[in-house]
C-alpha cells in the first residue's frame, strides 16, 4: 500500500496531515524569517483522546510529544475534515488540510513548539523540554518553563493568524505563585508568554530564542515583577551581544 511503504506504521490520513503541515512550515518560514530542520522532519499521530504529558487528567486538542518528536491530533480531526469534504482526508491533496482555517490554526500552534524544540536540539541544547525534566524542576521553573513554551507557541499561532489583542504585562498576577489569586494560569502562559517573548522574537529572531533557551524562565518572588525583569533583561542582553 501507498501509505505503508513511504511511512511504515503511518496511516494514509497521517501522511496527508504530515504533508499538510510542511506546506504550513513553509507559511511560517515565509512569514517570521524562522527555519524548520530541513533535514528530519516531525513525525504524525492520530489518536482517540489525547491528554497532557505533564497533567495526564487534562484532555487537550492536540499535543507535540517532545520525546518521540510527534505531533498527535485527535481522530474526530478526520471526521470533521470527511464531513465537510470530498474526496476525503485520506485521498485529499494536503493543501486543502493545510488551507483550512482552524487546522492553519491549531497547526501554527504546534508547528512553534516543534521549531523551539529543533531550534534546541541543533543548537546543542538537547530537547526542549522533556517530561521527565519537567517533573525534576521546581515549581517556579516549571511555571517558568510552561510561560517560554506557551509564549513562543502562541506567538507563532498569532503571527499567522492575528487576533488584534493588546499584549501587556498586566495577565501576570502582581503576587508570587503560592499566593493564591484570581488570575488565570492558562491566561498568563499563552498570552502573558507571548507578551515575555514577542519583541525578543521580533527583534532578536533565532538569536532570541537561542537566549531564552540558554537562559530559563524561573518565576522567583511576585509573578509579574519576574516576567517584567526577565524580558528586559532579554532584550538588553541580546541588543549589545554580538554572537
Ligand atoms: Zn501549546
Amino acid at each position: 500500500m501507498y501509505a505503508t511503504w513511504v511511512n511504515p506504521g503511518h496511516t494514509a490520513e497521517e501522511v496527508v496531515i504530515s504533508n499538510a503541515l510542511v506546506i504550513i512550515e513553509k507559511q511560517i518560514e515565509a512569514k517570521t524569517g524562522f527555519r524548520f530542520n530541513t533535514n528530519s522532519h516531525v513525525q504524525v499521530s492520530l489518536l482517540h483522546e489525547l491528554y497532557d504529558g505533564v497533567d495526564p487528567q487534562r484532555q487537550i486538542a492536540s499535543r507535540y510529544v517532545i520525546e518521540t518528536e510527534t505531533l498527535q491530533f485527535p481522530i474526530s480531526l478526520t471526521y470533521d475534515f470527511n464531513r465537510d469534504h470530498k474526496p476525503s482526508l485520506m485521498n485529499s491533496d494536503p493543501r486543502v488540510l493545510a488551507n483550512n482555517p482552524s487546522f492553519n490554526d491549531l497547526a501554527c500552534h504546534e508547528l512553534g513548539h516543534v521549531l523551539m524544540d529543533q531550534v534546541s536540539r541543533r543548537n546543542g541544547l538537547g530537547p526542549f523540554f522533556t517530561v521527565d525534566y519537567f517533573n525534576l524542576c521546581s515549581r517556579s521553573h516549571q511555571f517558568g518553563i510552561n510561560i517560554m513554551a506557551e509564549g513562543t507557541a502562541t506567538y507563532f499561532q498569532r503571527k499567522m493568524h492575528p487576533t488584534g489583542e493588546t499584549l501587556s504585562q498586566f495577565v501576570f498576577s502582581p503576587y508570587d505563585i503560592d499566593t493564591p489569586t484570581m488570575f488565570d494560569y492558562v491566561l498568563m502562559v499563552n498570552q502573558g508568554g507571548q507578551w515575555v517573548v514577542t519583541d525578543i522574537l521580533e527583534k532578536h529572531g533565532e538569536r532570541g530564542l537561542i537566549w531564552m533557551l540558554k537562559n530559563p524562565l524561573n518565576v522567583l518572588g511576585p509573578i509579574r515583577t519576574a516576567v517584567t525583569d526577565y524580558r528586559a533583561r532579554a532584550l538588553h542582553e541580546l541588543a549589545k551581544e554580538r554572537w
